[in-house]
């Protein structure tokens, strides 16, 4: 099929051309057909990296209205760098669409002149929802003409706690809008999301429900837990050309593993939460020119990182919750390439292979922590294959060649090769002569039982982990609850994107109707006492407090160590300026608008049939 038989205009195509795009993807060549000719709602499960956003994008574009000022199209995305890389491609996409504002809008970042954007007129908004929650707060955003509401990436969303936020933002949509679903995985949450807001969706699976990208190659190792750096690094070594980013579960983790690569000569760098914004973008800039080799990044950094041609996804050790396997891996093989996923595991979490294994509907091979010998072998030809395809600038060197010829003059052929490959591979030979086999045995009689990753079982690690809650938790107090908009999975993205830790460290949580508890491990208590006070949410600086002793650990359920009655001695959240303690108050207050019942929805087909468009085909 051809982008010029799918019914877009010319000035769309004649943009794709010039990107380069010569046909569509198979998730283009099925969505945009569907969307261009009808008028409803659409589910697309596909990974990413398969064009995605030309798949939603091309055929909103075609619909927009140009002539309006209002916002026809709203695009909600998890994370600001797939907001950015979406509105980009929607700029590129529409480019001799003139008039077409595309806007977008995320959150770390002057909101005052995303307003002035908004109000210069965007018939698309791209939006992470946290941004838009805000807006809609503010009265700065009217998303009464919206057409489609496209949530993309919706999996990622709801793994990031969005829930609540995507359920009170598409209360602000018209009923008769359509949703465009884009999905990697279809998690219960996600097929909740569409069963409540969508009306008979028509849907579209690419290479499968719940599978992974086939371009992708699965791979694991086993090795004994102190071996896990040094199985990295004769991974590396063994692929020269690797283009790869390495997951880490923790910030420190994560620092620590680029530092070590940085001091062994690799061309690596760290992103995580630690990090300030700029220093990301400089190391995400580095990344995408490919001048850095090699990132090492936590899963919340790593986030909505967008590259194309990434070779490998190393996962030097498995991710907490299963879903973001797939996430992870889906960095690579993107725009229909190849790509490898490699598993560093220790000899206790061969189960949890197998669990992964069910999600992805693929096998994970059991594959060798490459020998001396085939690192030697792979890196000399590695060496030959860059001394052949070498450009030789003969003009500039000419003239001191015979000088040169001099020189050698005593060498033979074998000895100038010999010593010519040694200037780069001796490191290779320091290192490796001693290397011991890092191989290790998987234990099968280790204490997890199959469904002990991602189950909901209570096994052996689950319970090990409540027994520890007690002794090993501090419970902390946050000045903000339900009534802020504060839930269970914001509490978690925020602790885990300031304070570098993960789920692991976090115990129960309690979201009560003005503030919040949680437990964590007490040896991160100075850690999430620095990092988390004054966090911004929503415009709110949080304030987090341990609670004192231990007396909350058990009665903390209702109250901070008071009454209920007692809570305005404790100190609330300061708001970030007037304005918005204003909006605050008037949100807790707003009645709330009555959501759509699947019912309702379900019962729509004369709904749908007199749904009044207002795009122009
Ligand atoms: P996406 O899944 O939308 O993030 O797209 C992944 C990459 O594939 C992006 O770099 C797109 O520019 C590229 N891409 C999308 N559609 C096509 C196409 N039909 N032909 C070539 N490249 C494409």
């Amino acid at each position: 099929m051809k982008f010029s038989e799918l019914g877009l205009k010319d000035a769309i195509l004649s943009a794709i051309t010039e990107l380069g795009y010569e046909a569509p993807t198979p998730i283009q060549s099925q969505s945009i057909p569907y969307l261009l000719e009808n008028d409803g709602d659409l589910i697309g499960l596909a990974s990413t990296g398969t064009g995605k956003t030309a798949a939603f994008g091309l055929p909103l574009l075609n619909k927009i209205d140009i002539d309006l000022r209002s916002t026809q199209g709203l695009i909600i995305c998890p994370t600001r760098e797939l907001c950015i890389q979406i509105s980009k491609d929607l700029e590129a996409y529409s480019k001799n669409l003139r008039g077409l504002n595309v806007v977008p809008v995320y959150g770390g970042t002057d909101i005052v002149k995303q307003i002035r954007q908004i109000e210069r007129g965007a018939q698309i908004v791209v939006a992470t929802p946290g941004r838009l929650i805000d807006l809609i707060n503010r009265k700065k955003i009217k998303l009464g003409e919206v057409e489609a509401v496209i949530l993309d990436e919706a999996d990622e969303m709801l793994n990031m706690g969005f829930k609540e936020d995507i359920d009170a933002i598409l209360e602000q949509t018209p009923d008769h809008k359509n949703v465009w679903l884009f999905s990697a995985t279809m998690p219960k949450e996600v097929a909740r999301i569409a069963q409540t807001y969508m009306v008979d969706p028509f849907e579209i699976t690419v290479g499968g429900k719940n599978e992974g990208n086939k371009n992708i190659e699965h791979h694991y190792y086993v090795v004994k837990e102190r071996d896990r750096f040094q199985a990295l690094k004769s991974i590396i070594d063994f692929n020269p050309n690797i283009y790869g980013l390495i997951f880490c579960r923790t910030r420190r983790d994560t620092a620590a593993v680029a530092d070590k690569l940085m001091a062994g000569g690799y061309n690596a760098e760290p992103i995580h939460g630690d990090l300030s914004q700029a220093q990301r973008d400089r190391v995400m800039d580095k990344f995408r020119n490919k001048t850095l080799q090699i990132l090492v990044a936590t899963d919340v950094a790593a986030r909505g990182i967008d590259v194309n041609d990434i070779t490998h996804v190393i996962h030097y050790q498995l991710p907490e919750d299963v879903e973001n396997y797939t996430h992870r891996s889906g960095r690579t093989a993107r725009a229909g390439k190849k790509g490898t996923s490699i598993a560093l595991i220790n000899t206790k979490e061969g189960r949890k292979i197998s669990s992964i294994e069910k999600i992805i509907n693929s096998k994970i091979e059991l594959r060798k922590v490459p020998s001396t010998n085939d690192i030697y072998e792979t890196q000399l030809l590695s060496l030959v294959d860059g001394l052949t395809e070498v450009e030789v600038d003969v003009t500039r060197i000419e003239k001191f060649m015979p000088l040169l010829m001099e020189k050698l003059e005593d060498y033979s052929k074998e000895d100038l090769i010999k010593r010519f490959i040694s200037t780069e591979f001796n490191k290779f030979l320091d290192y490796y002569d001693n290397a011991r086999d890092l191989n290790a045995r998987e234990d099968s009689s280790s204490g997890f039982g199959r469904d002990d990753f991602g189950s909901k079982r209570k096994g052996g690690r689950d319970r090990d982990r409540d027994r520890r809650d007690d002794a090993d938790k501090q419970r902390f107090f946050v000045g903000v609850g339900k009534q802020d908009g504060f839930n269970h999975g914001a509490l978690l993205r925020l602790l885990c994107d300031n304070t570098g830790m993960n789920k692991g460290n976090i115990g129960k949580i309690d979201i009560l109707d003005k503030f919040s508890f949680f437990d964590a491990d007490k040896k991160e208590t100075e850690n999430i006492l620095k990092k988390m006070q004054g966090v911004d949410f929503e415009g709110s600086k949080l304030n987090v407090e341990k609670t004192k002793g231990g007396e909350e650990r058990g009665s903390a359920k209702r109250s901070y160590g008071s009454p209920r009655g007692e809570r305005s001695e404790r100190p609330r959240n300061e708001r970030s300026d007037r304005g918005d303690r204003n909006e605050r108050s008037d949100r807790s207050e707003r009645p709330r608008r009555e959501r759509p019942t699947s019912g309702a929805n379900k019962g729509g087909s004369t709904e749908r049939s007199s749904r009044k468009r207002s795009y122009k085909n």
